[in-house]
């Protein structure tokens, strides 16, 4: 459907000041590339939410959810239909007996909730501090760094499925594995996660996330422009560890302005673009990772 169509639909349903059309995508990636999506809305109600999926069911149009695009590569040639930006912030923290409940909106930052938490003496996100996404996205790639991951943290995770029905998943039920969940699977959208942390030492907490932070400064590339590591370890196969034996690390594309070759595809400079980033990430496959 023509994105102004869409707009003009969409304005009866929420308010205008939510919707925005034609909108680099480069302003919402890691990457700092890719085209427009049409429409574009950034929402912080779940009435919302349930009130666009609805149309966007009737009316068979794509929906496509995003976080902090840190994980994300837009094509060059952008993304139709709508694209939705989860805006849900609520924190709410129940001190239990022996542990803590702490009820969080899908698009509150990992790094500045796990600081926050640190700083409350609440221990469990030490491995997130430096993971730059929304807690929705981690969730469902069931981010990790250091030995942690999300689902050693989770209790339960409310999520609205493309019919607009909602849902609690259990950690149980969730299928976490190594970068996947249930929710890479479904394409349910996540709301709401319940944690259940830890009381622990405050000093203790904020000096193993001083200590991840600075690995990260040291090891990685992070301000580059990238979504992090490109490549999933396969069972023995180490990414980082082919890439270098290869002799690919560092290595640049030909007539290709600054996208490099290394456990991190990163792109730089502003002749960069999504295909040659694809082209490089494919290189790389056809050495096994
Ligand atoms: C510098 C840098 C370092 C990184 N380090 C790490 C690391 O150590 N460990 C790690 O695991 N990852 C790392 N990443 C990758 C990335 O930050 C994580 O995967 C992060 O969890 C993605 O979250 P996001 O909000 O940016 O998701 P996005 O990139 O916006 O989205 C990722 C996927 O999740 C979906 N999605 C997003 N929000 C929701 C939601 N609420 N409901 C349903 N689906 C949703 C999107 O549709 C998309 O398919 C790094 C990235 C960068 C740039």
């Amino acid at each position: 459907m023509d994105k102004d169509k869409i707009y003009s639909d969409l304005i009866k349903i929420i308010s205008p000041q939510k919707i925005s059309i034609d909108e680099p995508m480069k302003e919402h990636t890691t990457f700092k590339i890719g085209g427009n999506a049409d429409v574009f809305l950034k929402l912080d109600s779940v009435e919302d939410i349930k009130n666009v999926l609805k149309y966007a069911k009737e009316n068979s149009i794509l929906l496509t959810i995003i976080g902090n695009g840190s994980n994300v590569l837009v094509k060059d040639n952008g993304i139709r239909g709508i694209t939705l930006k989860l805006d849900l912030k609520e924190i709410q923290v129940h001190e239990e007996v022996e542990f803590i409940s702490v009820y969080v909106g899908a698009g509150i930052m990992l790094p500045k909730f796990s600081i926050e938490m640190a700083n409350n003496g609440y221990s469990g996100l030490e491995f997130a501090a430096g993971i730059p996404g929304t807690i929705g996205g981690a969730v469902r790639m069931n981010a990790g760094a250091y030995g942690g991951e999300m689902s050693s943290i989770i209790d339960s995770v409310i999520c609205i499925d493309r019919d607009g029905n909602l849902h609690e998943v259990k950690k149980e039920d969730a299928e976490f594995r190594y970068r996947k969940s249930i929710f890479s699977k479904n394409n349910w959208i996540i709301l709401q996660i319940k944690l259940k942390l830890k009381y622990g030492n405050k000093d203790e907490i904020n000096k193993k996330i001083k200590y991840n932070m600075d690995e990260r400064k040291q090891k990685q590339p992070i301000n580059m422009p990238s979504a992090g590591s490109t490549f999933k370890r396969k069972e023995n196969l180490i990414p980082a560890k082919v890439i270098e034996e290869c002799g690919l690390k560092g290595k640049r594309l030909r007539r290709c302005n600054g996208i490099r070759c290394s456990l991190w595809v990163y792109s730089k400079f502003g002749r960069s673009n999504s295909k040659r980033c694809i082209r490089l990430s494919r290189a790389n496959k056809s050495i096994g990772i």
